[in-house]
């Protein structure tokens, strides 16, 4: 079962794409689905499966200490990432680091393993730096492309083992039953950053 972790659609300022258009993307590249994890919004009421496709309910919350990819979770989104944690758990939601060990000011870095979320991104579609810290220190986590258009999807993602149902992912989540994947297309990513200058010089 290979899913997506990181995607956003147009309802993120940056993004472009519909929510059915990257999981079409994520089919075609042989993913079984996606988690729409746009910028500091729940885009989704629930989990659902989609077509034969699972679409799971994320966002990707900008916090104090920089971003967090939430799960299962629909509550308040917390501004400071230890507090989000602990909140997002109560509600039996999972939290993962984004991008840990990024070049940008949004990565949690040394807060990575102090804010105790259930896992860390070890392969990011976008952030090679991130990728190699996580690789060099031998740190474990899932995967997710951080795609902002649906060319980018599958560009890394998560393979479980065996899960059938949505419940059966948030399970393997949190017992750490996972692997990530990172396969990065070339052209993918500059595409998106492009489409984001166009949009900027309109
Ligand atoms: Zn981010
Ligand atoms: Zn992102």
């Amino acid at each position: 079962m290979r899913i997506d972790l990181h995607a956003h659609s147009a309802n993120s300022p940056d993004g472009f794409d519909t929510i059915d258009s990257l999981l079409a993307s994520a089919k075609k590249r042989g993913l079984n689905g996606i988690a729409a994890t746009d910028h500091n919004k729940i885009t989704l009421a629930h989990s659902e499966m989609r077509k034969g496709m699972f679409l799971l309910q994320g966002v990707e919350a900008g916090t104090k200490q920089g971003h967090m990819l939430v799960y299962n979770y629909s509550g308040k989104l917390h501004t400071d990432a230890f507090e989000l944690v602990e909140k997002v758990r109560d509600e039996n939601g999972i939290t993962v680091v984004a991008h840990p060990f990024g070049m940008r000011k949004d990565c949690l870095r040394e807060n990575t393993f102090r804010v105790k979320a259930d896992g860390i991104e070890r392969f990011n579609g976008r952030s090679l730096v991130s990728n190699l810290a996580c690789v060099l220190n031998r740190f474990a986590g899932v995967g997710g492309s951080d795609a902002h258009i649906k060319e980018e999807v599958g560009n890394a993602y998560t393979e479980f083992g065996d899960c059938e149902k949505i419940e059966d992912i948030w399970g393997c989540l949190r017992k750490g039953k996972f692997s990530a994947k990172w396969e990065t297309k070339v052209g993918t990513v500059a595409l998106a950053k492009w489409k984001k200058i166009k949009k900027m010089l309109k």
